[in-house]
């Protein structure tokens, strides 16, 4: 364990870097936490989180940091992810093998340009998984994104030291050309504004048959439903589930079916939508 020592406020002239965070989750080797420390310092990245670590710093932290030892002192330990990511806006997870969930997966590039423009707004995460075994499935559902090093595809798990140094170069070059601007928006068939419109009526009218929502006091919280869904920009198929989730409830309770209230939208409301 380091000794904590009191050190100067940090100085950022290289915002928003500071505002991009790498958490390593579950590390073995303390020598990795090192190697990380002097790939991120290297880069101009300076906020280590430790989420369960193995072992806290230790002296051979200390030796593969080679001189990045103020991070290794700064770094917060939280008993787990959801801890070390508390306060981000954007977390993404990278991940050294194809994974079977479609999981919205990024090249280090357009990670790196993500990160970079949401950490002008908020904080952001990077998260790299264990040295054995990677994130779990659950640790993932704590990101919004994926990114993958692009590998021989026969021999794709890098060192996790080597990992988080590809990563925060691609950081670093983005931050230097100034990419930072947004990216476009993914390339998936979004829910068209109508359907969008069909879902909120729908939502509405199984809110008040569900007895959730007070007829004269709702137009709040649909309002606040509204932004949520508008800022998750669901695609069609996101949707269909949604849809049918709220048919499953209004079934549930016994409430008038569609035909009797006029459905808003074409679509049908799928009990069990295709995913
Ligand atoms: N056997 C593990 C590999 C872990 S390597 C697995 O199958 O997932 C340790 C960590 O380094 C990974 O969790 C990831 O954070 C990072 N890493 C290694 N190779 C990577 C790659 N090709 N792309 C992105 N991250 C990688």
């Amino acid at each position: 364990m380091i000794e904590p020592t009191i050190l100067p406020p940090v100085e950022h002239p290289n915002a928003p870097l500071e505002h991009i965070r790498c958490v390593l989750v579950g590390t073995t080797h303390t020598g990795n936490l090192g190697s990380a420390a002097r790939a991120m310092k290297t880069m101009g990245l300076t906020r280590l989180e430790l989420a369960n670590p193995r072992h806290p710093p230790d002296a051979q932290a200390l030796a593969y940091a080679a001189g990045a030892d103020d991070l290794l002192q700064r770094a917060g330990i939280h008993a787990d992810l959801v801890g070390a990511l508390a306060g981000c806006r954007l977390a993404i997870g990278t991940s050294a093998r194809p994974r079977s969930l479609a999981w919205p997966l990024l090249e280090p590039a357009a990670a790196a340009r993500l990160l970079l423009a949401e950490a002008a707004l908020g904080e952001v995460a990077l998260v790299f998984g264990r040295e054995n075994s990677g994130l779990t499935n659950d640790e993932l559902g704590c990101c919004h994104q994926l990114v993958q090093i692009p590998t021989d595809p026969g021999f794709s798990s890098l060192n996790l030291g080597a990992a988080v140094q590809v990563l925060a170069y691609e950081i670093r070059r983005a931050w230097r050309e100034g990419q930072a601007e947004p990216l476009a928006p993914p390339p998936r068939e979004l829910a068209t504004a109508e359907a969008m419109a069909g879902f909120h009526t729908h939502l509405a009218q199984t809110l008040l048959e569900i007895g959730f929502a007070d007829p004269n006091q709702s137009t709040q919280l649909l309002m606040r439903l509204r932004n949520l869904f508008n800022r998750a920009r669901p695609d069609r198929v996101e949707l269909n589930i949604l849809r049918g989730i709220l048919s499953a409830a209004q079934g549930r309770k016994g409430a008038r079916r569609p035909a009797e209230a006029p459905p808003p939208a074409a679509d049908p409301h799928p009990k069990e939508p295709h995913v």
